[in-house]
């Protein structure tokens, strides 16, 4: 056991919301893993669009899914995401792959052999390292139910469009607020209405609006919390505060 984390913080929430650079700077913080459950669909969704398959066709899509030859790494420093070997950091992060990676987290087939690689790798981060923060939709319905810290966080649909835009123009894509705003709402619909463990909080989450608080706020918030859980050993005031 290296870090201070013991167990698991499940992090769920819709798009723009902080989920991503908030996890990594836990996870950072408290010495543990970090574990980015979005790339794991956002690389079945390269692989799909690579194959020439259309993303609405499931059979194709999930016969897709269990060729694709993907890693991921769970270091928050750097957490690497390969396809078939390649760095695909950015590509995963393109215009086509968040379009289409909705419909292709909505196939059933696609998520069960995804929550399978998931609940693997935690057991295996949690074994070595003591704990792990885990991003996404489902953690803490469906991947960890039993997780001791929930959170669910949140954001109004202004401010996640703004942080979307500005992420994409700092990774040199031009995307204006208003296009931001059309895209976080579409896949906030498509990933709250779909039949397979849609977007939704666990009902002992703790909700986090991070509209009005600065990344570090919401790091010292959660910090605070996972102390107060028990789930911080030896050095919990140091790190919590
Ligand atoms: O977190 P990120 O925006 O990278 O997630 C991309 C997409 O992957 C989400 O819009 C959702 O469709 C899907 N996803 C999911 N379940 C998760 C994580 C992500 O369905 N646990």
């Amino acid at each position: 056991m290296t870090g201070a984390l013991r167990g698991v913080v499940a992090l769920d929430g819709p798009s723009g919301t902080g989920k991503t650079t908030v996890a990594r700077k836990l996870a950072d913080r408290l010495g543990a893993g970090y574990l980015d459950t979005g790339a794991m669909y956002r690389m079945v969704t390269l692989a799909v669009l690579r194959a020439g398959v259309d993303p609405a066709d499931a059979a194709a899509v999930a016969a897709v899914a269990d060729r694709a030859d993907f890693s991921i790494g769970t270091s928050p420093e750097r957490p690497e995401v390969r396809l078939g070997g390649e760095d695909v950091a950015a590509d995963i992060r393109g215009p086509e792959v968040t379009k289409a990676v909705s419909p292709v987290s909505a196939v059933p087939h696609v998520r069960e052999l995804l929550v399978g690689r998931q609940r693997q790798i935690i057991g295996d981060v949690v074994g070595h390292r003591g704990g792990i923060v885990v991003e996404g939709r489902d953690i803490g319905t469906v991947v960890v139910p039993d997780s001791p810290l929930k959170v669910f966080l949140t954001a109004s649909a202004d401010v996640r469009a703004s942080r979307r835009s500005t992420q994409d123009t700092a990774a040199g894509r031009t995307s204006s607020v208003a296009d931001a705003l059309a895209s976080v709402e579409r896949r906030d619909h498509l990933d709250s209405t779909r039949a397979a463990s849609p977007l939704r909080a666990a009902e002992d989450a703790v909700h986090v609006d991070t509209s009005e608080l600065s990344i570090d706020q919401v790091i010292v918030a959660l910090s605070e919390l996972a102390s107060r859980r028990g789930l911080l050993a030896g050095c919990d005031a140091e790190v919590a505060r």
